[in-house]
């Protein structure tokens, strides 16, 4: 009986999967490939199949099978891959079946128009036209985490959706720590006086020769491709159609040899995570990341910890200046090494160097949390960020775009998930040391461009459990101990104190 339920549930999980996937590939089409013409049927077509998907999957034959199936998950200490698919489905069928229809299909059309006046108000530059369209997010935010529930704070219930089990009072802490650590420092850099120069980055590339290089480098790292492909994006992303087909895309500057670089690395370690995942989850919905903060430690090791190293350089920097002997043939090894690591507090997050972007996230995490308590109103919104950015980076938006309006979480109704990229951050730092501690030639081999040892940790200890386990007891698993600030403090301290000459 057991058994025919198992098979039963699987079976529809496995349909919902091919919704999904189907979704998804045309949604890759959507920003890669489509003809501008084709958006008007490329949305009735994604409305479609996610209508079916989610259809299915609030069915009440699920919750029945679920039933059915629970004596088989009540062992927490239970890890088989069936234990875990029942827990995780468990947890997504009560979320998705907590929010009505009716709310969920209101909420997506809001979204839509939303997110089009947002395009249009960051362009003009004009927050007043965006805000009661931010207004009604919020409000749309409260009433999901109502429908949801929580115990504390409502900002639970929305991050609980991008990082299952962390809390707003987690976050907190987490963040606390983070910021006493991180403005000493900075401010020792600032007043320390050393300035970087990183105008050599800012020279005409070849795209074609950039796109060459980070080729290269990503097929040494691993990234698999029999199972992706890269394309051109004006946002870049990576997505999956399971674990045998996750693509990348890149936006080429001809100008600005980092975006297209470090992008690459960054969106190739989100994918070789989803590549990495156990064939035996395929077409469950275990088949995927832990969280979007597991995801973005993957992406952030190999961009930040791999990419942004000095042993890395050591080994690729020759390459690079053969492949641009005019813009880099004169200049040596470090100035490079410290143009790609310059500390600058500015305006945009997505520019931002490692050090103050974390500063970027906490600013936000702040206004979310405080709007959603009603500390402060959206009317007051800009004027907030601008007080607040001054105080936290020392620099003042000289325009709502380059402010308040910077980011499109907001308009999509993406309340909660920006804490996921700091957390990513830290929890990068965590697992690398972890890696180094079962392996301390890991940087040597890096210096060689062997990058097998450390893949195949992640590999082992991440990748292949997919979202198995909740990231909390995903990271216990794989270091020893919750999610820790300081190995991640430790780095930065280190790293940028030998840059800058400072002690913080
Ligand atoms: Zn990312």
């Amino acid at each position: 009986m057991t058994q025919e339920a198992l098979n039963e549930l699987k079976s529809r999980l496995a349909t919902i999967m091919d919704l999904n996937y189907a979704s998804s590939l045309l949604g890759w089409d959507q920003r890669t490939h489509m003809p501008p013409g084709g958006a008007r049927g490329r949305a009735e077509q994604l409305a479609t199949l996610q209508r079916l998907a989610h259809e299915h999957f609030t069915d009440p034959a699920i919750g029945r099978l679920l039933d059915q199936l629970a004596p088989l998950a009540d062992d927490s200490n239970d890890t088989s891959d069936d234990a875990c698919l029942i827990r995780v489905t468990r947890r997504d069928y009560e979320r998705a079946t907590k929010l009505p229809a009716e709310f969920v299909s209101a909420w997506a059309r809001a979204r839509t128009i939303s997110n089009k006046v947002w395009e249009d108000a960051r362009r003009e530059s004009n927050f007043a036209r965006f805000r009661p369209h931010l207004e009604e997010q919020i409000d749309f935010a409260h009433r999901a985490a109502d429908y949801i529930g929580y115990r504390e704070h409502p900002y639970d219930a929305l991050l609980d959706g991008y990082e299952p089990g962390m809390t707003t009072a987690q976050v907190k802490t987490l963040f606390a720590e983070l910021k006493d650590g991180i403005l000493p420092l900075l401010k020792a850099i600032v007043a320390g006086g050393v300035e970087i120069d990183d105008s050599i980055l800012h020279q005409p590339f070849d795209e074609a020769r950039q796109e060459q290089f980070g080729v290269e480098i990503i097929t040494k790292f691993g990234y698999d491709w029999q199972r992706g492909r890269q394309d051109r994006t004006v946002h870049p992303f990576a997505i999956s159609f399971g674990r045998d087909d996750v693509r990348i895309t890149t936006r080429f500057y001809p100008d600005f040899l980092n975006a297209a670089l470090f992008g690459t690395m960054h969106e190739a370690g989100h994918a070789m995570y989803e590549q990495g995942t156990d064939p035996a989850l395929s077409r469950t919905p275990l088949a995927r990341g832990a969280s979007l903060g597991v995801h973005e430690s993957q992406s952030r090791m190999w961009e930040n910890l791999v990419g942004r190293s000095r042993p890395f350089w050591e080994a690729n920097y020759a390459r690079l200046q053969a492949l641009f002997p005019e813009q880099l043939g004169r200049v040596d090894l470090e100035s490079f090494y410290r143009a790609i690591n310059k500390v600058q507090p500015s305006l945009i997050r997505v520019e931002a160097d490692e050090l103050t972007y974390n500063l970027h996230i906490m600013l936000r995490f702040e206004l979310e949390t405080e709007l959603l308590e009603g500390k402060i109103k959206p009317a007051d919104l800009a004027e907030e960020w601008n007080a607040r950015m001054n105080a936290l980076l020392g620099v003042t938006p000289d325009s709502d775009a380059n402010g308040v309006l910077q980011d499109m979480h907001w308009s999509g109704g993406m309340i909660g998930y920006f804490p996921t990229y700091t957390i990513g951050n830290v929890l990068s730092v965590q697992l690398w040391e972890a890696a180094l501690a079962d392996h301390p030639t890991i940087p040597e081999e890096i210096g060689r461009n062997e990058f097998g040892t450390l893949l195949g940790w992640m590999r082992e200890h991440v990748h292949r459990h997919g979202r198995k386990f909740e990231p909390n007891r995903l990271i216990e698993n794989a270091t020893g101990r919750p999610l820790t600030a300081a190995p991640y403090l430790n780095y930065l301290r280190t790293k940028f104190g030998a840059i800058y000459g400072v002690q913080a």
